[in-house]
């Protein structure tokens, strides 16, 4: 049974990642909440070996201490000739202490230069959503492209400025939030989320 007005917490301290959740969840009638709402920041060990471990203990940390049905998102970029690194080390690659976005894009290409073109790479996204008292559902999606070794676009975050979408010759930082949800691994995910969310809120 689900209580109204449904609320769900999406737990991510990332909010490049809240906007783009937003902009797809906003269409439906449930109530939004995101970290800055509540005084609520947890440490999750995000020590699980797939994307779906990682995604299902930030969901069942921050639905715990919330007590709200509780969103979180696990991702990654997978590059072929790196054997698929960073994967889902993504958020943690570099050599630097307290590095930045920009900092792990430049130690990406370094880890590539050298290495034949072109770099073939995808995004992917696993989507956990905890529930009160229901079993944890999970979400995929998958955006393919490839690796260019020169920045290009101010969207988005992450190693969006160096992942170009060969079918539109534009980078994923080229594009609005809503093209990029169109195409994206979250945009999938979220999207493959939504027929669910839509059936519990009819019950
Ligand atoms: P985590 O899911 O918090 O472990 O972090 C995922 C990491 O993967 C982010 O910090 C980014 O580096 C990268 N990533 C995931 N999704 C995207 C995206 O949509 N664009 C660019 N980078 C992304």
């Amino acid at each position: 049974m689900i209580s109204r007005p449904f609320k769900l917490l999406l737990a991510t301290a990332n909010f490049g990642k809240v906007h783009e959740m937003r902009a797809v969840l906003e269409a439906l009638p449930i109530e939004l909440l995101d970290l800055r709402h509540l005084a609520l920041h947890l440490d999750v060990r995000e020590d699980g070996l797939t994307y779906a471990e990682n995604a299902a203990k930030k969901a069942l940390a921050y639905a715990q201490a919330s007590g709200l049905a509780t969103l979180a998102d696990d991702s990654g970029l997978e590059v072929d000739a790196l054997n698929g690194e960073p994967g889902i080390y993504s958020a943690r690659y570099s050599n630097l202490p307290n590095a930045t976005d920009a900092d792990r894009r430049a130690f990406l290409l370094a880890r590539l230069e050298g290495k034949p073109r072109p770099w073939l790479a995808r995004f992917r996204c696993v989507l956990a959503l905890a529930l009160p008292n229901q079993a944890l559902a999970f979400f995929e999606g998958v955006c393919e492209g490839e690796i260019i070794p020169t920045e290009r676009g101010q969207g988005g975050f992450g190693y969006d400025p160096i992942f170009l979408l060969p079918s539109l010759n534009l980078t994923m930082a080229e594009l609005s939030t809503e093209q990029k949800n169109a195409l994206s691994h979250r945009g999938r995910a979220l999207r493959s989320l939504i027929p669910y969310l839509t059936r519990l809120l009819s019950e």
